[in-house]
């Protein structure tokens, strides 16, 4: 799913994303310029594979998400902001993915390995 940016107004407007199992929702927003500002929540379910012993276990995922996007190439990079560019569009596949990525890079132990020492 793509949202043009020009479509993205001072008011914050609502926007459900759905892919597989995983729903990507929130408001969407145009903050100055080529700001936009992204809060959402993502929940549903994911495969992650336990660090310790590589089995593949489902985690339940319900993360807040607060971005700023950029229409555009952003070239200040001293302002500590985490922005995500993207080109005339958001892109809420890329997005989501970049979110579970994210989360499948996250360090996970599944229940037989939470249960063993500690
Ligand atoms: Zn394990």
């Amino acid at each position: 799913m793509y949202i043009p940016f020009r479509h993205v107004g001072k008011t914050p407007q609502s926007f459900e994303h759905v892919r597989e199992d995983i729903t990507l929702k929130g408001t969407l927003s145009h903050k100055e310029g080529a700001l936009f500002q992204m809060k959402a929540v993502m929940e549903g379910r994911l495969s992650v594979a336990c660090d310790i012993c590589a089995e593949q276990f489902d985690i339940m995922l319900d993360d807040k998400i607060d971005l700023l996007l950029f229409d555009g190439i952003y070239s200040s990079s001293d302002n500590g902001l985490d922005i995500v560019e993207m080109d005339d569009k958001i892109d809420m596949d890329e997005l989501l993915y970049s979110e579970v990525e994210l989360i499948k890079s996250d360090y996970h132990r599944c229940e037989q390995c939470s249960e063993k020492d500690l």
